[in-house]
């Protein structure tokens, strides 16, 4: 038998150290980069300033490129910008080719994708094109150091744990985010990076569905994902007339107002402005809890508000342990007295 002698032993590389970089995918409508895209450059970087990796944004659209500087404002190193009339709306077919296409050969360690409606559609299908997994609607990211991975955490279980996920063995480590969870990062106008307009392939035969419409989703009432300032009740408000007092505290704070489910099963307020795990992640400045227990599907959508002053008659009250500050006593007899002195009485 012939024996090799051991210097000419070929250690074998490891695959997966091919795989490198933070990208994530640009959410765009209407030509408009969405929120989300900015909130997940400012995580990328975070995550890529730790693993010694740069950040590179996929941005696809038809008419982008003139948006692509800002993003390297916001924190990316590398825009690759994909401008074609079929990029215009989002289509499946059409944005998983030319994402698969290009990140099959130029392998990202790490693939960030919004958790908006066009993003849940758009992972899993590129989880298919890319043979791999994908952690969907993570609200925290970090980074397990030693590793070298990223920790994937988001509500599992009906919203009862939170489930930190690794992805050892494949690559791109890929995942959903939710939008409004992340703080969006400071624009600074000094930092350089490279726009690069590629070439790729993309017919119109591609792409199976077409576009009939646009119909935004509401043009009524407000949205409270972009509201400054919250002002939710719970169970706790007792009955629909004091619930209604709340708006009356919203007006005065220049303010909107949100709940917890139950209100909006008892049909006391609709299900658009539901807040939590099945309603809306909300990011404002000032969020007042009226009467609201603080149960983990309630405040897995309260992550991002910037001061939280929750109000329950109970002590031991859950949303105790997630408030800025804390008023233990009646919501409404609280209520009355925040009305008084909003209005100046
Ligand atoms: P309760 O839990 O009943 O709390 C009422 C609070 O008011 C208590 O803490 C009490 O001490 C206080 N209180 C009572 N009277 C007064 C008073 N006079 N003065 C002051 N305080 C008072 N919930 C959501 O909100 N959003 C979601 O998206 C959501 N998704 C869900 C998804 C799933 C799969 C499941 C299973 C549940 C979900 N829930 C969601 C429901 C969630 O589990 C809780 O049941 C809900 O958040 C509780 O609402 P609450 O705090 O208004 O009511």
């Amino acid at each position: 038998a012939e024996s090799v002698a051991p210097e000419a032993q070929e250690v074998p590389e490891n695959p997966l150290a091919a795989y490198k970089d933070v990208y994530v995918v640009s959410d765009i409508l209407e030509d408009k980069i969405q929120p989300v895209t900015i909130e997940l450059i400012g995580q990328a970087r975070i995550l890529a300033d730790q693993l010694g990796e740069r950040v590179q944004v996929m941005l696809l659209g038809e008419h982008v490129q003139n948006q692509a500087q800002e993003l390297i404002y916001y924190g990316a190193d590398i825009v690759h910008v994909f401008e074609s009339q079929l990029l215009k709306d989002y289509t499946t077919d059409g944005y998983t080719k030319v994402l698969a296409d290009y990140l099959l050969v130029h392998k990202p360690n790490v693939l960030l994708i919004g958790a908006t409606n066009n993003g849940r559609d758009l992972a899993p299908r590129m989880s298919g094109r890319m043979q791999n997994g994908v952690v969907a609607d993570c609200t925290i990211l970090s980074v397990d150091t030693k590793e070298g991975l990223v920790e994937w955490t988001r509500p599992a279980l009906g919203g009862n744990i939170l489930a930190e996920i690794i992805s050892p063995n494949h690559r791109p480590q890929m995942g959903s985010v939710r939008p409004n969870v992340f703080k969006k990062p400071e624009l600074d106008t000094s930092r350089t990076g490279e726009v690069i307009v590629e070439p790729f392939e993309l017919a119109e035969t591609d792409i199976r569905t077409k576009r009939l419409n646009f119909i935004p989703f509401s043009l009524e009432g407000y949205n409270l994902e972009d509201a400054e300032i919250i002002v939710a009740g719970g169970r706790g408000m007792g009955n629909k007339e004091n619930f209604d007092r709340l708006y009356e505290l919203a007006d005065a704070l220049g303010g909107v107002v949100g709940a917890t489910r139950p209100l909006v099963e008892k049909g006391w307020i609709d299900l658009k402005y539901q807040i939590g795990q099945t309603g809306k992640t909300i990011s404002p400045k000032l969020y007042l809890a009226f009467g609201i227990s603080g149960a983990i599907q309630h405040v897995s959508g309260i992550g991002g508000a910037e001061t939280i002053i929750a109000i329950n008659n109970d002590p031991e009250a859950q949303i105790f342990q997630y408030s800025n500050y804390g008023i233990v006593g009646d919501v409404m007899t609280v209520l009355e007295e925040m009305l008084a002195q909003a209005k100046g009485k």
